[in-house]
């Protein structure tokens, strides 16, 4: 199974080139680029620079990660985040770099499942006709808090069921699915082809709905069921990748060398005993 690198483990002390670099050396197949340290990179860098790059090293870009509140934006809000997505999706194509991550909205107020699914589905049915044109896919993350619109596994995947689109699918980051008590049986369920990544990390041992991303660890350091995540997923069908994903800001603190590499040993280990026969 490739294995990623997500580039919110080390969020405060790197930067998309030193995260390239270190990703690169220490094996990872993939980097999931995060927005701000691509606006930071093209602040001072061009497009071309970039993808010399990755055309340097065997490491790919996988995904932006990620176009955040994308649902309840209002008319407005809807048209800018169309015009972002647009934007986005050249630099992608340009990039290779395929996938964006998009992130449902928190406290919307008192709107019903139903409404949020309809809100949902609707938007990215707008969004994934745009990526479509650039030959881009869209992977909607649900967020394993009580205040999101969309917080477990079954929400989210209803949605993407109702978009039906091949180029709209999912995250599945097991924090998030840990978080707000998703259900394996519900994934077990599922069809690999609707997911299109997988964030791997654990946390610590807080109840949920008290989880926050500052809670995540490397896996196999914390107390999520990754054995029957990874056992599920292999069940299904689900032919990866995967990606290290932390928030943790005691890996912030560290040297960035340190972090990508114990990221690294870490997720190898945790595949390697759950995905067997890899
Ligand atoms: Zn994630």
């Amino acid at each position: 199974m490739r294995i990623g690198f997500n580039e919110a483990t080390t969020m405060e002390k790197s930067d998309l080139e030193t995260d390239v670099r270190l990703a690169n050396q220490y094996g990872f197949d993939g980097i999931e680029i995060r927005l701000d340290k691509l606006h930071d990179y093209l602040s001072t860098h061009t497009l071309a620079e970039l993808t010399a790059v990755f055309a340097a090293v065997p490491l790919k870009p996988w995904t932006f990660n990620a176009l955040e509140s994308a649902t309840f934006r209002g008319t407005e809000g809807h048209r800018e985040l169309l015009h972002e997505t647009q934007n986005l999706c050249a630099v992608g194509r340009d990039l290779d770099c395929r996938t964006i991550i998009v992130v449902p909205t928190s406290d919307v107020g008192d709107a019903t499942i139903q409404t949020i699914g309809d809100e949902t589905v609707k938007v990215l049915k707008d969004l994934g006709r745009v990526a479509s044109e650039y030959g881009m896919r869209l992977a909607f993350e649900f967020i394993g808090y009580p205040n999101c619109s969309v917080n477990t596994f079954a929400q989210a995947y209803a949605i993407v069921e109702r978009v039906n689109m091949a180029n709209v699918g999912l995250t599945v980051d097991c924090f998030h699915f840990h978080a707000m008590n998703s259900h394996l049986e519900d994934l077990s369920q599922a069809s690999p082809e609707r997911i299109f990544m997988v964030h791997l990390d654990d946390c610590d041992p807080f109840p949920p709905g008290y989880l926050r991303d500052q809670h995540r660890c490397f896996p196999g350091q914390g107390v999520i069921d990754l054995q029957g995540i990874l056992t599920t997923l292999q069940r299904i069908g689900y032919q990866g990748p995967v990606s290290v994903e932390t928030f943790r800001p005691e890996y912030w603190a560290w040297d960035v060398e340190k972090t990508i590499a114990a990221a690294k040993q870490t997720a190898a280990k945790t595949v390697a005993e759950f995905f067997k026969g890899e």
